[in-house]
């Protein structure tokens, strides 16, 4: 596989690497496109088959794991699997696309350690996480066991942010997008010209 620049937004669920994801996605000048994950979890609201998500079930997942068919899998939660799937990163790079994901903090490592030199990884830090656990109530997308299982998770994955290439603080909203802008641009060799909101 080769092609452009990978850049890897990791962070614990809730921490709004999300929104900057979206927002670095309409910086035409970074040339991004983002890679859809395959997940086995349940759809939520208004997601969109092969926007959001590729969503199959586990027995399907679990045979794309057989055929190779991955880049990198996890079981993010029991029974919820998520992976991105290698004819996704080839599909983005031989449209001259750098790819971007936002996925989980394991996943973003796997992906850097067979990209290292083509691969970006940032982590996305929470002020602290009593505001994840305010986030995720407020998102109310998840019931109160599930909000538990992410909060209970984020300690563990806040302990890998040292992994990572750089690591902005989602304290300041503006801040945190600026920030990442600048950061994405230089990687990718461009000025961080354009700002849209
Ligand atoms: P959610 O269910 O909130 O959409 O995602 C749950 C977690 O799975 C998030 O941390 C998200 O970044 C992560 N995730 C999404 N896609 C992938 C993927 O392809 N691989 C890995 N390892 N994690 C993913």
């Amino acid at each position: 596989m080769k092609g452009g620049k990978l850049i890897i937004f990791s962070a614990p669920s809730g921490s709004g690497k999300t929104t900057i994801v979206h927002y670095l996605l309409k910086q035409a000048e970074l040339n991004l496109a983002f890679s859809v994950s395959a997940a086995s979890r349940a759809r939520r609201g208004k997601e969109k088959e092969g926007q959001h998500y590729y969503f199959m079930n586990v027995s399907e997942f679990k045979n794309h794991i057989k055929q190779d068919d991955f880049l990198e899998w996890e079981e993010v939660y029991r029974d919820n699997f998520y992976g991105t799937l290698k004819s996704e990163v080839e599909r983005l790079w031989a449209e001259g696309k750098n790819v971007i994901f936002d996925i989980d903090v394991v996943g973003g490592l796997r992906i850097k350690k067979k990209f290292p030199k083509e691969t970006l990884a940032v982590f996305v830090k929470p002020p602290s996480v009593d505001e994840l656990k305010i986030r995720l109530k407020k998102r109310s997308t998840e019931s109160e066991d599930k909000i538990n299982m992410r909060i209970a998770k984020a300690s563990v994955e806040l302990a890998t942010s040292p992994q990572f290439d750089k690591v902005i603080k989602n304290y300041d909203l503006d801040t945190a997008l600026e920030e990442a802008h600048k950061m994405v641009a230089d990687f990718v060799g461009v000025s961080a010209s354009k700002k849209e909101d």
